[in-house]
């Protein structure tokens, strides 16, 4: 009864009433799948098969809690923990399905159902939580824990459930609960909705338009074909579209002479979901901020930072926040020196004007030139998507002895979806990937990776998951084939780390199983970008998308150098987004606030230079909306623990090592869950991270 947890975002959950009774007897959520590999069948499974799934996954568990509770027996790990673990089976599958394809494809129709069910799933989840009977028996195997010859696994299932009911409200009087049913209710609604505005202010609500070749000036040939197969997309027949989507936006910024069109196109995107329309987030995030304040208070906590951190590896804001500013300045430091330089740049090609937010990417890509002769440009005729997946299924096989077989007969929600069938070294199945690489209209932005199916033990058998990647990469266009940016190149084995530690998590427990703090669980997937920007791994995928050559030495090491290239900017706009997600869930009760004016007096307290904005502004700030709240500091947190990490493989002499690799593997990857974060890494490491490796990393030490 694991809480859904996909990474990077939690898609809202939900269910509703319905009337379509009649359709059960074909509706493939009520039978075995009879698929290859037990996948959902995607091509049957229809939108009206969606609700009454979810109305029969609610129905059967309140059953099963029903059981527990009336158990004539005294509670014990199994009649009552165990029952509770392996409840809700239908339910975690039409959520997982559903979740899968409404954040990768979704639709009127199914955003409608999200609606709908929201409030049903969130009051279904009260339900269990805040159900007093079984609460007591939670207890009471929580009290008897140390005299019930239960083993280690054991114990920290049934603490971990004791402390998530405690957390979701169990010990409160009647009156606090029924107070924090509405909130959480009041919360599902506004995030489903928050969502939505997201989504239509960056696929659809804003478009820059281009009729003139000349507008055109400065990008490269590969982005002006994508931004006429856009327009032609959208009928628009001999002009070019840019949208808000990274893939077309980015290199506009980077490329574009034009400075009116590149700040246009920026204010576009930093503007989303804050135009005073009926898409505007401002007030919903302040109702979000204010409804999380009053939930933090009613269990105990003095803010949402303290109630969200307090688990983590962090364990308080302070330490925190303590941490990023701490790292914020430095960083701030190495980003004033590039914008001088840029400035310098502006100055003697004759600019009359100071470096703007929408001017940075055009200069850093400049100041990148001229530092290390290096064009991004360059760069992407190396950096087919094709064999970059190829180089990092190779990383895979060479640490873990995985191997990845291409898949036709499975079926997938969307034509464009990929399926491999995952193996391990001894032959034996480890699992089904999906990965579905390029945007759509009806996609959520950015990249993310969860479980179709998550790894479970059934009669004692251990059953492999069925693991989805999701991207926002850029297209092949008529002529070309995807190529990417190395952005794109990290991306793509930072997710695919999430699905590896989804594949090799091994745990009889659905509550711990591959369950790790907040701020650890970027790790796996951050690890994975070290080895994406070593040489040799770099020279196995980067080839010639028209000769097949391999990158050249000289270019290669033009990359190498330049990683350290634009890391202030980096950090200081991700610290700055970190800091403002932590001064949101900071309130100590509901404030009346003007929202702009929190986020600049938020901002104005670091003294964040006015060249460089928070990555994500509060309207748009879709992590701390879903499952990252007083939580987006964790990748930088994860970074030490990932450099450190990739640290032992270098100081070993071989990035490869398969022992390291194993141990890696054991303690993080497959048994990350068994107990607490600092202990499992300290098991694989033999000591206490160090920050010294991420520093230098990064060219801030
Ligand atoms: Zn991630």
């Amino acid at each position: 009864m694991k809480k859904l947890i996909m990474i990077l975002f939690i898609p809202i959950i939900l269910f509703s009433a319905c009337k379509q009774e009649e359709k059960r007897s074909t509706n493939p959520f009520f039978s075995e799948f009879n698929t290859p590999y037990n996948v959902p069948p995607f091509d049957k499974i229809d939108t009206s098969h969606f609700i009454p799934a979810f109305e029969k996954g609610i129905i059967d568990q309140q059953a099963e809690i029903d059981a527990i509770v009336n158990c004539k027996e005294a509670p014990t790990f199994e009649n009552t923990v165990i029952a509770l673990d392996k409840s809700g089976s239908l339910l975690t599958r039409v959520s997982r399905v559903f979740g899968t394809i409404n954040g990768a494809n979704t639709n009127p129709a199914l955003q409608n159902i999200n609606r709908k069910i929201a409030p049903k799933t969130t009051k279904h989840r009260d339900n269990i939580s805040l159900n007093e009977k079984l609460f007591q028996r939670i207890k009471k195997v929580y009290e008897n824990r140390e005299t019930s010859n239960l083993d280690a696994d054991q114990k920290r299932v049934v603490e971990k459930y004791y402390e998530d009911f405690v957390r979701d409200g169990a010990n409160l009087n009647e009156t606090d609960k029924a107070k924090l049913r509405e909130l959480n209710q009041k919360l599902s609604t506004l995030s489903i909705k928050f969502g939505e505005n997201l989504l239509a202010e960056t696929n659809t609500n804003f478009k820059l338009i281009i009729d003139k070749q000349e507008d055109l000036a400065g990008l490269p040939q590969g982005i002006i074909d994508a931004s006429s197969d856009a327009a032609r997309a959208d009928s628009l027949v001999g002009k070019w579209v840019f949208t808000l989507q990274k893939p077309l936006m980015i290199p506009f910024l980077q490329y574009a002479k034009n400075r009116d069109l590149r700040e246009k196109l920026y204010r576009g995107y930093f503007m989303r979901c804050n135009n005073n329309n009926k898409f505007d987030n401002k007030q919903i995030l302040l109702d979000i901020a204010n409804l999380r304040a009053e939930r933090a208070k009613l269990l105990g906590f003095k803010t949402y930072a303290e109630y969200s951190i307090s688990r983590n590896m962090a364990q308080t804001p302070e330490k925190v926040y303590e941490f990023l500013t701490g790292i914020f300045n430095p960083a701030q430091e190495v980003a004033k020196k590039d914008r001088d330089e840029m400035q310098k740049i502006i100055k003697k090609e004759g600019g009359k004007f100071n470096l703007a937010p929408w001017d940075w990417w055009y200069y850093a890509e400049k100041l990148r030139k001229e530092k290390y002769n290096l064009d991004e440009s360059e760069l992407k005729p190396y950096f087919v998507l094709d064999n970059v997946r190829n180089g990092m299924f190779y990383v895979a096989n060479k640490l873990y002895g995985l191997t990845f077989t291409r898949k036709t007969n499975i079926p997938v929600y969307h034509p464009e979806v990929e399926t491999y069938e995952v193996k391990e070294a001894n032959g034996n199945y480890a699992g089904i990937l999906y990965i579905d690489f390029y945007p759509r209209s009806g996609k959520r932005p950015g990249a993310w990776c969860g479980a179709i199916r998550e790894q479970v033990y059934e009669k004692g058998k251990r059953i492999p998951p069925i693991v989805s990647m999701v991207c926002n990469f850029t297209r092949p266009t008529g002529s070309d084939p995807s190529l990417l940016t190395w952005d794109e190149v990290t991306t793509m084995f930072h997710e695919f780390g999430h699905g590896l530690h989804n594949i090799f998590t091994d745990g009889k427990y659905d509550r711990t199983a591959g369950s790790l703090p907040r701020d650890m669980v970027e790790l796996p997937s951050q690890i994975m970008e070290n080895w994406a920007a070593q040489p040799e791994v770099i020279r196995y995928y980067g080839k010639h998308y028209q000769t097949g050559e391999v990158i050249p030495n000289e270019l290669l090491e033009k990359l190498q150098k330049s990683m350290v290239f634009n890391q202030g900017f980096e950090t200081v706009e991700y610290v700055a987004a970190s800091l403002l997600d932590l001064d949101w869930h900071s309130f100590t009760e509901p404030k009346k606030i003007d929202v702009l004016a929190f986020e600049k007096e938020s901002m104005d307290k670091i003294k964040l230079m006015k060249e460089i904005l928070p990555r994500y502004r509060s309207t748009y700030f879709s992590h701390i909306i879903g499952g990252y709240a007083a939580g987006y500091y964790v990748y930088l947190w994860a970074a030490v623990l990932d450099s450190d990490a990739f640290q032992a493989f270098v100081d070993s002499g071989d990035i490869f090592n398969k022992e390291i690799a194993a141990k890696f593997r054991k303690h993080i990857l497959t048994e990350g869950g068994t107990d607490e974060g600092m202990i499992q890494y300290k098991k694989f490491r033999g000591q206490d991270p160090s920050i010294d490796p991420l520093l230098k990393k990064r060219g801030l030490k």
